[in-house]
């Protein structure tokens, strides 16, 4: 069977799980500060503060930005559903734009007619780990007062040409970005999360907001000489990242440049080799973006049945996803209104298929998938 996605793990990873195991301190502690260290030193960021997941990481970024009740965000529906879901945490309302159909983006073109007076933020995506139009974005953000979140959970190692310079994602560009280490990303620790910023008072906040809202972390409570007392100044919550999760991921992190090499190789082969399926769309990488190819998404030729050629595939033991979703067809996004047309979301949804990548992969197990979507689309 091939698979969509399979972690690059050995026993290193265990080695380093083993390490903290044993070391008598397992929650978020020196492991998790060291791998914030090299994150920021990574991505080229000031700061980086680890979270369980980038659910919570959204979340917290959002509440940084002081978005609450009836404030409206701009952002797109189709994306995991977590995107729409963290502006809804706080009470807040998605205001959803449609994509680009070839980068599957937000159309940076949409935003402007979306801003209302109750628009607080923009919460843009780099989906799929291909960079969306971040400078256009930004300068939009600055000109209208807007917050510029990303949600960077697919976009790690992801570079974007900025100012005649490129850069990895997650400088950030925009106020703060948000990354993914599930195993469905390109590094994994299990689960897990990442924000990074330049802002050092967001910075703070995230650290109190992700421990109970504490005054006093636990390892400074743990290693002082004197008894203290801790405060909780405001409601928090445990959005803790482990210190075995952090060990993990500060492993995966010195495999990254390997990775995503590897990604890269395979979807440029990828891009030659399906250029000979007839009516197939493949994906387009806008000259300001280098992707990581977290995902390789395909648009099916006019007529070719998504569940049917995924099924076919299926049947030939290539495992396939089914594009991203769209938020607002969904049952939990029932209530809202939309205002926006979202007709090229739902297209891509309907019509995409996501292909197996990863660095294991073999030419001969690219090579069936290729043959598999060929005689699918086809059919
Ligand atoms: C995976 C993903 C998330 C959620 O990440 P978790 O770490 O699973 O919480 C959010 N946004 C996008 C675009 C994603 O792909």
């Amino acid at each position: 069977m091939i698979p969509i996605i399979k972690p690059v793990m050995d026993e290193r990873e265990v080695e380093a799980a083993r390490r903290v195991i044993l070391s008598g301190w397992i929650t978020q502690g020196p492991e998790v500060a060291a791998f914030e260290r090299e994150f920021a030193a990574f991505t080229g960021a000031e700061l980086a503060v680890a979270v369980s997941n980038c659910t919570t990481a959204l979340h917290l970024a959002l509440l940084a930005a002081g978005i609450s009740q009836g404030d409206e965000v701009i952002t797109v529906s189709h994306s995991y559903i977590a995107t729409a879901n963290s502006i809804r945490y706080c009470g807040a309302i998605p205001v959803f734009v449609d994509i680009e159909p070839e980068t599957f983006n937000i159309d940076p073109t949409l935003i402007e007619a979306a801003i209302t007076p109750r628009t607080r933020a923009i919460l843009c995506v780099h989906q799929m780990g291909m960079p969306c139009d971040l400078g256009r974005i930004v300068e939009l953000g600055r000109r209208h007062g807007l917050v510029v979140i990303e949600d960077a959970a697919c976009a790690i190692a992801s570079e974007i040409l900025i100012d005649g310079e490129w850069e990895k994602i997650g400088r950030p560009r925009g106020d703060v970005a948000c990354f993914s280490f599930h195993p469905r990303k390109i590094m994994s620790t299990g689960d897990g999360g990442m924000l990074t910023t330049s802002k050092p008072e967001w910075a703070a906040k995230f650290r109190l907001l992700r421990q109970h809202g504490m005054s006093v972390p636990d390892t400074v409570r743990h290693g002082s000489p004197q008894v203290i007392f801790e405060d909780h100044p405001v409601v928090g919550y445990n959005y803790r990242m482990t210190d075995i999760q952090a060990a993990v991921g500060r492993e995966q992190l010195k495999r990254l440049p390997v990775i995503v090499q590897a990604r890269r190789q395979r979807a440029s082969r990828y891009l030659e080799q399906l250029a000979a399926i007839p009516g197939l769309g493949l994906p387009v990488q806008p000259s300001y973006a280098r992707s990581n190819w977290q995902s390789f998404c395909v648009r099916l030729p006019d007529g070719c049945h998504q569940r049917q050629v995924m099924q076919a595939m299926l049947d030939e033991e290539v495992s396939t996803r089914r594009g991203i979703m769209c938020a607002h067809r969904e049952k939990a996004y029932s209530g809202m209104r939309h205002l926006h047309s979202l007709a090229r979301s739902e297209e891509a949804q309907n019509r995409t298929v996501i292909l197996p990548l990863y660095p294991q992969m073999t030419d001969t197990d690219q090579d069936r998938v290729v043959d598999a979507l060929a005689r699918a689309c086809g059919r």
